[in-house]
């Protein structure tokens, strides 16, 4: 046996009992799950089930009333006294998380270059010098290296995803959250984004997709977790969960993409 098969894979995101309420509308009741170093879960859900409340939880976005969240070696308990992380500890963890989110989120009035540079140069002082060969290679990456000086307003939306993508991904996050990345797509841009985020995949990017792409989750997926109501009602493989779902939820919230 080789030294990779007898090592127990590296947990590399814990999630346990999270708890996050605004005003009285419990949104997130207790959610566990896990995700190995290189592991793929998608999280699928009907709307207004806290799927993005959860992926801003993860990186502390939003600050969760109880629970704990690890990413790596960084790890937060809230609740029950615990001290809020300090505003050096919430970049430091931000920086770990890279996060794209359904909207692009570009700044406007920055070439697609500068998109790419500014959160190095900004937030982590890199060089500049250093910070644009950094985000030239990562642009190479998602394919558009050739529109670096373009505005984002003339790429079409799958690029600016992609610019989004490689923006997260300057940053050398240690895993990547996508918050339903193709939903405010045109059908026919749809598909270089999610090639995209395969190829993170093949590289071995650790990952939580929240989307609505059920075929593209089991492709794509180690393990898919459908929530419901702010709680986890399945969680298994991803050919299982999709395929012969345990759960009646689950299986009635899958009948609406056949
Ligand atoms: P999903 O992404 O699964 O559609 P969300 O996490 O966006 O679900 O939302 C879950 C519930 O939490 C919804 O009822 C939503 O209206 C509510 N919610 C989300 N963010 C806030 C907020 N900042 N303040 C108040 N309610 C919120
Ligand atoms: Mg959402």
């Amino acid at each position: 046996m080789t030294a990779a098969e007898t090592r127990p894979q590296e947990t590399k995101i814990e999630i346990a009992g999270l708890q996050k309420s605004f005003g009285p509308l419990a949104v997130l009741r207790d959610i566990g799950f896990t995700v190995p170093a290189g592991g793929v879960v998608s999280l699928i859900g009907p709307s207004g089930s806290g799927k993005s409340t959860l992926l801003r939880c993860m990186n502390l976005l939003v600050t969760p009333d109880r629970g704990s969240i690890r990413v790596g070696d960084a790890r937060f308990v809230f609740g029950s006294g615990a001290p809020l992380p300090s505003h050096r500890e919430l970049a430091g963890f931000r920086a770990r998380t890279g996060m794209v989110f359904q909207n692009f989120n570009l700044f406007p009035h920055m070439t697609v270059l500068q998109n790419v540079m500014e959160a190095p140069v900004q937030v982590r002082r890199r060089p500049k010098a250093e910070a644009r060969e950094m985000a030239l290679a990562q642009l190479e990456k998602v394919g558009l290296v050739d529109r670096a000086g373009q505005m984002p307003d003339t790429l079409s939306g799958g690029q600016k995803q992609r610019v989004a993508i490689a923006r997260a991904l300057a940053m050398e996050p240690e895993v990547m959250l996508f918050d339903e990345a193709t939903s405010a797509l045109d059908p026919e841009l749809v598909g270089e984004v999610l090639a995209t985020i395969l190829k993170l995949a093949a590289d071995g990017m650790t990952m939580v997709i929240v989307t609505h792409e059920i075929a593209f989750a089991r492709e794509v997926s180690d393990r898919v977790v459908f929530m419901r109501d702010g709680v986890v009602v399945e969680d298994g493989p991803a050919a299982q969960v999709i395929g012969d779902p345990r759960q009646d939820a689950t299986r009635q919230f899958l009948s609406h993409f056949h």
